[in-house]
């Protein structure tokens, strides 16, 4: 057994250079973060980004990208070997839990003009109350002209916010279970509150003024009247960049993090794996959050098509079923190491740390493995022996206590096809909460490992 079998900290491993070139990518991490918080905008970035890294939409090419009405998006970098050999395949999810606006969201009441929201993903509501938001997505016109609408992030913009229950009217709500004590129809967006100028020739209007007055601003920036609305995708997410966290900086914290942490990660490292000798395919999924159902999901056939037309590109006689036996796979997504509040509910023994490096997840699932994918003995020895070779940092852990909770990726609908796939990726505390943190270590590692993973 090799030394790099036992965890150890990223911290003391790294090199000075490593630490150099760590802070230098998590400084662009950091950017990438504050860039993209819906799968829309990342899956824009990434394509913006890869071209200028040479993919190309051209399927004759050796290195391409195809997206997928602008929420899913594949990468493939062709290998030296051929296809049917298998793939080095790494996926991650672009989407995250945040509030998304209902289709007939603006009403007024008591002076405020507001936004009915639907929760999108597993949020604790509270933590989205009183805090500043901002408004990401997209309209429609019915004449097909699509508006990207962000307001809120720049310095000179509003923010908007939800209102909390003030303590001195809380003592109800103080003693209910948690699970009673939010509703989810109270999430409701402030707005506006100046009135619009009355209007003396439409009585029917002079009692909407606060809403027409949002309507008259939404148009005036954006041309949309309340009809594009009802077609809209409109996201409530936390308004501002990330940061640096601490008084070392060396946490990272911001909104998305799971996934886009193994986006990020994703990309750099397919950026460095060049050369490769398997075929490298990268892919980030939407809707993982709810399940990785519908068009744009790890459930979907984009990925299948999409490498059924890779095949016709490149290697016609190789069958798609052949291919996936033979394909090694990461379930690119991030991980709950011990927070310092909670640890009485992690098994301490299979658990991870902050800044030990990404954490492989053998299976996922919840009580006795219920709705698990589990990788193969043969599979994660593959991959650690990879990982020890190159001397890169990686722990193994479950999520926590067997029967506290558990999870799903998208690992299990990927298993299906017969590859070896694993959960792996990078720990998150306050996952899935306005402000995630992550340590610039553990991003770091997730880089080398996943470029190990690409070019083994
Ligand atoms: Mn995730
Ligand atoms: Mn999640």
């Amino acid at each position: 057994m090799s030394k790099q079998d036992k965890p150890k900290s990223c911290w003391d491993h790294f090199s000075a250079r490593q630490l150099k070139e760590m802070q230098k990518i998590t400084d662009r991490y950091i950017r990438f973060l504050s860039t993209c918080k819906t799968e829309r905008e990342t899956v824009n970035w990434v394509m913006a980004d890869a071209k200028k890294h040479g993919f190309s939409e051209d399927f004759s090419k050796n290195t391409i990208i195809r997206q997928f009405r602008g929420k899913t998006v594949l990468l493939a970098r062709k290998g030296r070997r051929p296809l049917r050999e298998g793939l080095r395949l790494l996926g991650a999810h672009a989407d995250t839990p945040r509030l998304d606006l209902k289709q007939h969201p603006l009403y007024e009441d008591c002076e405020v003009g507001l936004a009915k929201t639907h929760y999108y993903g597993g949020i604790r509501k509270y933590q989205w109350l009183a805090r500043p938001l901002a408004l990401h997505g997209v309209a429609v016109k019915n004449n097909g002209k699509q508006i990207n609408i962000c307001i809120g992030e720049s310095e000179n913009d509003p923010v908007f916010a939800i209102a909390d229950l003030l303590p001195h009217l809380a003592a109800k709500q103080a003693g209910q279970k948690l699970s009673d004590a939010f509703d989810a129809e109270k999430l409701n967006l402030a707005l506006g509150h100046a009135p619009a100028a009355k209007d003396k020739k439409d009585a029917d209007k002079a009692d909407k003024r606060i809403k027409k007055q949002v309507l008259d601003l939404l148009h005036k920036r954006y041309k949309i009247e309340e009809k594009d609305l009802y077609s809209a995708e409109l996201q409530a997410v936390p308004a501002g960049s990330a940061r640096p966290v601490g008084l070392d900086g060396s946490l990272i914290g911001g909104y998305g993090q799971d996934d886009r942490a193994c986006v990020f990660a994703g990309l750099e490292a397919l950026y460095r794996a060049s050369q490769p000798e398997y075929t490298q395919i990268l892919i980030f999924w939407d809707k993982e959050e709810i399940g990785s159902d519908g068009a744009t999901g790890a459930q979907s056939r984009f990925f299948e098509y999409t490498l059924e037309d890779i095949l016709d590109a490149w290697e016609p006689k190789t069958k798609f079923r052949h291919v996936m036996a033979v394909t090694k796979a990461v379930s690119a997504d991030v991980h709950a190491p011990i927070d310092p509040d909670y640890q009485e509910l992690h098994d301490k023994l299979n658990s991870s740390l902050l800044g030990y490096g990404p954490v492989f997840c053998k299976f996922t699932g919840h009580r006795g493995k219920y709705s698990a994918s589990e990788a193969d003995a043969e599979y994660v020895a593959w991959f650690r022996g990879i990982l020890d070779a190159k001397k890169i940092p990686w722990q193994m852990a479950e999520l926590g206590k067997v029967d506290i909770g558990g999870g799903g990726t998208v690992a299990k609908h990927l298993a299906i096809y017969g590859m070896n796939i694993i959960d792996f990726g990078p720990g998150v505390l306050s996952m899935h909460s306005p402000f995630e943190l992550t340590s610039r270590a553990d991003i770091y590692a997730s880089v080398l490992a996943y470029e190990a993973f690409f070019n083994n």
